[in-house]
């Protein structure tokens, strides 16, 4: 993305934000404080690696205060630059916004190459990171909470939160300060498929819309309706599996060796065995060989969800799509040209802004779950399937009629913190797509993310109209 000299991916968001902001009604001045990022700490430490001191430049870049805490991840990779964490911090604010996870946006950057240290190593700069954070004030439950992002994971949120608490000593919420943490460490069930989940139950209720399917000469609901993952990784292999559950038919797999095809559908469990024991996923008995992996994006489907890289779909390929949907699980998958070209065609886009922010809407549950010190279900789960055996033997008796063993299961289960998680985020999907689409009517566009960005910029707008000036 920012390989251009001049491009700058920070005034690329400023240009989506004043498109947006010109729906809006707000005084320039508030304009300006929304778009501005509130601030840019950029440090440098020095690490002991082998017998020589490196010096290791990093980021948090806070963009906005106007709830707090701010959420962001931590990036880990030799590219990463100011501009490039200001544009991600913004973009949380707007993504935060969107789905009402009630935090200011943020981000961190690490300009190293995670693959060249060793676990340890990785460890002390993680470690040294986090302690440069707390020095600043710009880490913690209440102000500043990072999670993972590229390059970083649960191991590394372990070494902060570990961090944050040993200079922190009996800070009760100290594991709050971040997410994405392994269980056993306060993390969160759900939190690892919640991408790939929030982006099926985004989708799915867009498609229960019957008037919005027949404008695409398509019938409501999914069942049966065809769809291309591009990426088996994270986000793109637990879409795929909650689209085939789901009742769609998964026609296309793309990886980076090649892809497949079958209009009688996939399995993608299936798939990715044969991947891994095959080393590819080319060769899928009953499935037809894509050599060139890109082409798959054009391959007949109804739906198409590029899961894996940015700007997959450009000014050369876009024309070809025949998707009639497309869903951005993958952060920046179409380009501006290509955005333009397929919203001319007819095509609805769902951006990624909103779609693929299952990840932090989750996250924003483990914060909560932190600060309440107790796993969700845990005082209610027993109480719930008490109450429903009651209800069941209550019907039975007054029905004389008996369920089956599977149904006395099914229908007396209390909530598990996965059920709970699960429910969280399919309600904050489905409230956030009738937000957006009220909005599209409303500005009569098929640009769900202009809309988006319309629905996000008035949140934090009138939050910081209501907050006032101070002093
Ligand atoms: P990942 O590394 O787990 O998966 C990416 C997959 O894409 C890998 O399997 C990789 O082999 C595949 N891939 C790489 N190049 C490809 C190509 N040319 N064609 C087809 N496949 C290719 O990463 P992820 O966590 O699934 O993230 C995917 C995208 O989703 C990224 O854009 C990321 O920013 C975005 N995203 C992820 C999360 C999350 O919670 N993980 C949240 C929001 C957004």
């Amino acid at each position: 993305m920012g390989g251009a000299k001049n491009y700058s991916f920070f005034a690329e968001v400023e240009r989506n934000f004043d498109k947006a902001a010109k729906f809006t009604r707000f005084d320039p001045g508030i304009l300006e404080q929304i778009k501005a990022c509130n601030s840019v700490y950029r440090m440098k430490f020095p690490v002991r690696i082998n017998d020589k001191i490196e010096v290791v430049e990093a980021y948090r870049v806070q963009h906005s205060h106007h709830k707090l805490p701010c959420k962001g991840g931590i990036r880990y990779n030799i590219n990463v630059n100011q501009d490039e964490v200001m544009a991600l911090a913004a973009l949380m604010t707007y993504k935060c916004a969107i789905v009402n996870v009630p935090f200011g946006g943020a981000k961190g950057g690490i300009k190293i190459d995670p693959k060249k240290y060793t676990e340890f190593e990785m460890e002390k700069i993680t470690r040294r990171y986090a302690s440069e954070l707390v020095k600043k004030n710009f880490i913690g439950p209440g102000t500043d909470v990072p999670a993972p992002d590229y390059g970083s994971g649960a191991r590394e949120m372990s070494w902060i939160a570990d961090t944050y608490a040993s200079y922190k000593p009996g800070e009760v919420d100290s594991l709050g300060c971040v997410t994405g943490k392994p269980i056993t460490q306060g993390g969160v069930r759900g939190r690892t498929e919640a991408t790939g989940l929030g982006t099926f139950y985004g989708i799915r209720e867009m498609c229960s819309v019957e008037e919005d399917m027949k404008k695409l000469g398509l019938t409501a609901g999914l069942e049966g309706k065809k769809v291309i993952v591009q990426g088996l990784g994270n986000v793109g292999y637990h879409a795929a599996k909650f689209f085939y559950e789901g009742g769609a038919t998964i026609v296309g797999l793309a990886e980076y060796e090649g892809a497949i095809y079958d209009e009688n559908g996939l399995d993608p469990d299936k798939v990715v065995a044969h991947r891994k024991e095959t080393k590819s996923i080319l060769n899928y008995p009953g499935a037809t060989n894509i050599e060139n992996s890109s082409e798959a994006l054009e391959m007949p489907c109804d739906i198409l969800i590029p899961a894996a890289l940015e700007n997959v779909i450009n000014a050369t390929n876009a024309d070809r799509i025949q998707a009639k949907i497309i869903g951005e699980a993958a952060n920046g998958p179409l380009s501006p040209e290509a955005d333009a070209i397929l919203l001319k065609k007819g095509c609805m886009i769902v951006p990624d802004m909103y779609l693929n922010a299952g990840g932090v809407i989750v996250s924003y549950f483990e914060w909560l779950k932190n600060l309440s010190h107790v796993r969700f279900g845990r005082m209610d789960k027993r109480f719930s399937e008490n109450q429903n055996t009651q209800i069941l033997a209550a019907v039975e008796n007054l029905t004389g009629k008996k369920v089956t063993d599977i149904e006395r299961r099914q229908l007396s289960h209390g909530p598990h913190e996965v059920d709970l998680v699960y429910s969280g985020l399919e309600d904050t999907m489905i409230d956030s797509y009738h937000e957006i689409r009220e909005m599209m009517l409303q500005l009569g566009t098929n640009d769900m993310r202009t809309a988006a960005f319309v629905v996000s910029i008035n949140k934090v707008g009138v939050a910081y109209e209501e907050l006032g000036i101070f002093p």
